[in-house]
Formats: C-alpha cells, structure tokens, sequence
C-alpha cells in the first residue's frame, strides 16, 4: 500500500487551501502523516486516489449512514436535478421532509431546516435567549456544538485533537455567557443554575460523540430534565450526531427524555448539508416571520438537499437498521476487546447504538477529564496500522466511529484482521 498520490495532492493543496483541507478534523494533525484524499466511495467501502480500498468508518463523520450512493438516494437526487437546484421560494419537499422530522420527534411540533449542524445549534441558542428573555447557557465540557463564537469553549474532539483550549479570534464577550458544567455531573449543573438566575437554557450531546462516545447516566440525563425543568429553563438536546442515528427519534428516545428545542444534522441530509432545529409551537412561535426572532437562509431547504435527505429518512424507516447496529456493534467491540487483550494493550471501548470508539485506557470513560487520559500516541499507531490494513478511521481518540448499514460479515472480517495487527503493532511500540 502506498499514499503517492494522496502525498502529492496535500503539497498541491497546501498552496491554496488551509492545511490542505476545508475542515481541520480531516488532517491528520493528531496522527502524523498526511491526510487522505479520496477518490470515490460505494456502500461500505471508500477509495483512496492511489486506488487503496477501505471498509469506510468515518461515513462523512455520521452521514452516511446508509454507506455510499445508496440508489435509492442516488435517485431521488437525479429527479430533484432535473427540475432546478435551487429557487429562493418554498417547494413540497420541505414540508413533506418536516413532516417526518417532526413525527419522528415528539417534542417537535415545527422545525426550521438550516444548512450545518453549526447553523441549527446558533439559531437553537438564538431561540432559546429570544423565548425566555435570558442570556447565559450552560453547556457541557468536552461537547461539541459547532463552531459558533459562544460554543467554542471546552468544546471536544477537533479543539482537543489540536490541544487548543478554545479557539483564538473569539472575543471574551462572546463567551461571557457560556457556563461550563461536566458530564455526568448534576451537581456541576446545579451550581449554576442556582448562582444565575439570568440561565437561558442548557445544551448537551445526549450522548456524546466529540468527546469519543460517552453516555449520560440515567440518573444524569432524567436529572438533567426534571432540573431544567423546575427552573424555567430550556434544555436543547444537539442531535446532530445521535438524530436518526441511535434511534428514529435520536437518543431522546431511547433515553426517554424530551428536549425543548432539538438540533439536527449529519444524517438530516443524507451527504448533503442540511442542518434543522425544532421545538413545539409556542416556542417556534418566537421565529420569523411568526416572530421576533430572526433567521434565515438563502439555500435554506434546498431542493436537491432535501430529497437526499427525505430517501435518506424513509429507507431508514423502512430498513429500521436499530438492531442491525447494535448487534454489528457489539461484534466490533468483542473484537476490539479481543484483540487487545490478545496483545495486552489496555483498552476501553464505549458504544451507543452505531456509534463507537476505542480509548486507549483502562476503566471507564464517562467525561472529557476522563477521556482526556487516554494515550493519545498508541492511537496514532492504531490509526496508521488499521488504514494500512484496509479500515478508515477518525484520525483522532475523541472522535466517534460510524457503522452503516452496508456493513457486511467480510467487512468485519478485514475489521477484525486490521485490529489484530494494529493492537500488535501498539504493543510492539511500547
Ligand atoms: C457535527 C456536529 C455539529 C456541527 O455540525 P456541522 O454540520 O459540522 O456544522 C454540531 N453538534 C454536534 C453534536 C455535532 O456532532
């Protein structure tokens, strides 16, 4: 296996794009090495410029979830082609797509479809002060929310990878009125809302990905509820990563609790940008044009985008691949566990659903101080041995693994064999 060309395009990029790249998760600034570029993907499989086949499990970090050029999705994007891109005037797919979003979520009664994850959670935060006339939010270390000025405090896995505590450029005053809490933690929430009372709302992963994958307790997550609750405060669950993804209805199902306004993404789309955010009526009611509260959006529910995302949901729907993830899931980390105890490598793996990743430590991972711990250098050796071993990962400890639903017994089969040699690789380097 050789990277020749992929080594030729990033000294070509670096000319006229930052580090060669357009989102600074995808260098491999944690891993060493240059980054990949790629040439195209089908079903659970991606290809490499120099024609190196992998078993794909970055999916566009959550996306494709259904893996690579679904034709059903391939479809129905060539028939919304044909008839225009985009029109600056609303079109049937948006409420047809909305529909589903919010049957799909019981605290939605509307949403509004944006353009990233980042979007969704801006306009989420922008609501949130607009309905309750407050300012201050309280958000969780070692979450991700997009990169928005006022989130970009202890804010995971792209600032963590980079070792930078926040981000430069964001002025104090943007940030005054983020308050930090640790997960898992009631208490550390607590003290907050009792210090303030000028708290807008809290903001969560309901379960984590950017900090790798870590679930909130159950006393956690319904605390969380019951807290915000009896203070007047929102809580806005950023689904951006778990909606469609744990569940049909995001982690909010599975964990049985219902958020105030909920953040969408990634899957959303289907591999094309759409964002959304949602909540119930009275508090929709705030944004414009019904209220005060603006926001909008030139490609704003783009028609191409849309019909990704509307075949994404409803082969989602139907295929209902829930199970399918978990069983394939708990395969991958057997074999994880296996391998690295095989090669006496400490290891933790934490997994929801289709989401998943190794730590490399031993005892469980429930906050970022905890995964903070985690040998970050036997990762990079992993990472370089599994891509040589035919398995695209996240270059990066705190960043989730996907699973797809074309995942197939031959593609944990090449998994398996890669995380054998890559964990014999790790213990031979310490
Ligand atoms: C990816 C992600 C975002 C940001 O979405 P973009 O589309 O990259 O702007 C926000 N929140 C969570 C939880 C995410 O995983």
């Amino acid at each position: 296996m050789n990277f020749n060309q992929s080594n030729k395009l990033y000294k070509r990029g670096l000319t006229h794009l930052v580090g060669a790249v357009n989102s600074p998760v995808r260098a491999f600034a944690s891993v060493g090495g240059s980054p990949l570029f790629i040439d195209k993907a089908k079903g659970p499989h991606i290809k490499d410029v120099d024609g190196n086949r992998y078993v794909d499990l970055v999916l566009s970090y959550g996306p494709m979830i259904l893996g690579h050029r679904p034709k059903i999705v391939e479809k129905a994007v060539g028939k919304a082609l044909k008839k225009g891109t985009s029109f600056g005037a609303s079109t049937a797919a948006e409420i047809q797509l909305a529909k589903i979003v919010c049957d799909a979520f019981p605290g939605m009664d509307k949403v509004r479809f944006v353009n990233s994850g980042t979007e969704a959670v801006l306009s989420a935060i922008r609501l949130a002060r607009a309905h309750t006339g407050k300012n201050k939010i309280v958000k969780f270390s070692g979450c991700y929310h997009g990169h928005m000025d006022a989130m970009l405090v202890a804010a995971g896995s792209g600032l963590a990878t980079l070792s930078l505590p926040g981000s430069k450029g964001v002025p104090d005053a943007a940030v005054v009125n983020t308050l930090i809490a640790e997960y898992n933690n009631i208490e550390s929430v607590q003290k907050h809302l009792t210090a303030h009372d000028d708290i807008a709302a809290v903001i969560l992963e309901p379960v984590t990905g950017n900090m790798g994958v870590v679930q909130p307790t159950d006393a956690f997550i319904k605390g969380l509820r019951d807290l915000t609750k009896s203070k007047g405060v929102l809580l806005i669950c950023d689904e951006v990563m778990t909606g469609f993804r744990s569940h049909f209805g995001g982690a909010q199902e599975l964990l049985g609790i219902q958020a105030d306004i909920t953040c969408l993404g990634k899957v959303i789309g289907g591999g094309f940008p759409v964002g959304a955010y949602g909540a119930s009526d009275e508090i929709m009611q705030n944004v414009a044009p019904l209220g005060g509260m603006y926001q909008a959006g030139t490609l704003s529910g783009n028609p191409i985008a849309m019909a990704s995302g509307m075949a994404t949901l409803l082969e989602l729907k139907r295929k209902n691949p829930y199970l399918f993830f978990e069983e394939i899931g708990k395969k991958i980390e057997i074999i994880l566990l296996e391998a690295a105890e095989k090669h006496g490598v400490a290891l933790t793996v934490n997994r929801f659903g289709s989401m998943l990743n190794p730590f490399f430590a031993k005892g469980e991972v429930s906050n970022f101080k905890e995964a903070q711990i985690c040998d970050t250098e036997k990762f990079s050796i992993f990472f370089w041995a599994m891509i040589r071993n035919g398995v695209f990962l996240p270059p990066s400890q705190y960043e989730a693994w996907f699973l797809s639903t074309a995942l197939r017994e031959s593609d944990l089969y090449v998994i398996s064999k890669a995380a054998d040699k890559a964990m014999a690789a790790v213990s031979a380097a310490s």
